[in-house]
């Protein structure tokens, strides 16, 4: 593609990628998906996610909105990204979210600006985060009790969770995804409960694998529920599982008929038990501006010497080959990195 067609052959080393190959890695994926997180900083305190080290965490170093603007044109106008997600921490907890969104929304090519959120500022902002550009957002939901829920995520929300999915359905964020950590001990016995509520609402729910990184990394073989078990809890209430072609998705995604007739997607995200490596075609980059070639690896390199004082794009063009080179061909087994400074 035309956009593709510049020169850096001058660094071009050993594992170093030649964008004139487009966005690709070393094994032939493109790379299409930005993931962005605006912030390290988060209201909730999942238990599977955020290591007491971080409530004392700085965020002073963190990239500004035009900062995040200069970058985000870039890949879009050179690299062909044209799908962002603003993600965290929660991005919800940064003060200056609506203005970013709105200068991210506003550059031309992005065609699909999406957040990741906990929900729990939704109820009051969800049609401003509409109207300011987000198109659709996914929502954070371990549980329908309250007990567990709290548990979970260290903070009495459920009942500002619900209110805020309910907030965003009528601004019109669709589609929306709830998300749900599955922990044994905890929430593993709820998904009926859970898929039985989205169906209600005609959302999609998908439930998530614990990855053994973060808080509950060491208690990983005792927490983590497969996605067979998962499905194992659900079969009582399925009439019929129909299978939703996977396409770039994370997600192996159902159209379920349950046993009550009603109708619901449900996405199992199993990056344990079966991973979806071979179909990633996602840039990760974090609120300070490192560059993570996947969820589970180490950071490969700080963008911000491009960044600042001035945006450099030969320069942020050297160290995005290097990222790009440095992405492996599947996520190592243990994560180094916390989910919530990257951004799930
Ligand atoms: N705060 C936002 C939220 O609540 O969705 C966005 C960031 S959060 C890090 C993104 C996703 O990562 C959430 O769905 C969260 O549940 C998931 N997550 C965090 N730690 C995880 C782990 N160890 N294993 C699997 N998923 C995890």
């Amino acid at each position: 593609m035309e956009q593709f067609r510049y020169s850096i052959s001058s660094v071009i080393e050993p594992g170093i990628i030649d964008l004139d190959q487009a966005m690709q890695d070393t094994f032939s994926r493109s790379i299409r998906y930005l993931r962005l997180s605006l912030t390290s900083a988060c209201q909730m305190r999942c238990t599977y996610c955020r290591p007491d080290w971080l409530r004392h965490c700085d965020q002073s170093g963190q990239l500004t909105a035009d900062e995040i603007e200069s970058v985000v044109r870039h890949l879009v106008a050179r690299h062909g990204i044209h799908k962002v997600r603003l993600t965290g921490g929660d991005p919800t907890a940064r003060p200056d979210l609506i203005p970013i969104i709105r200068r991210v929304a506003a550059i031309d090519g992005v065609r699909d600006l999406a957040m990741t959120t906990n929900g729990l500022t939704l109820a009051r902002l969800a049609l401003d985060y509409r109207m300011a550009g987000v198109r659709r957002v996914n929502v954070s939901l371990d549980s329908l009790d309250g007990d567990t829920f709290a548990r979970m995520t260290g903070v009495n929300g459920l009942e500002r969770v619900l209110a805020g999915i309910d907030a965003a359905i009528a601004a019109g964020l669709a589609p929306i995804r709830l998300n749900c950590v599955v922990l044994a001990g905890d929430n593993d016995r709820q998904l009926p409960d859970l898929v039985r509520f989205a169906a209600a609402r005609k959302l999609e729910i998908r439930f998530i694998e614990l990855m053994p990184m973060g808080p509950l990394a060491e208690q990983w073989s005792k927490r983590y529920v497969p996605a067979a078990v998962m499905r194992e809890r659900l079969n009582p209430h399925v009439a019929d599982w129909q299978p939703i072609d996977q396409g770039h998705e994370s997600a192996q995604r159902f159209d379920l008929r349950l046993t009550d007739g009603r109708r619901v997607t449900v996405g199992f995200i199993t990056p344990m038990s079966c991973n979806f490596c071979a179909a990633c075609n996602r840039l990760r980059l974090t609120a300070d501006g490192h560059s993570y070639p996947c969820l589970m690896d180490q950071p490969r390199g700080s963008f911000l010497p491009a960044v600042r004082p001035h945006f450099d794009a030969a320069h942020f063009d050297r160290l995005l080959s290097a990222a790009l080179g440095a992405k492996a061909s599947e996520h190592p087994a243990q994560g180094v990195a916390v989910m919530t400074t990257i951004g799930g």
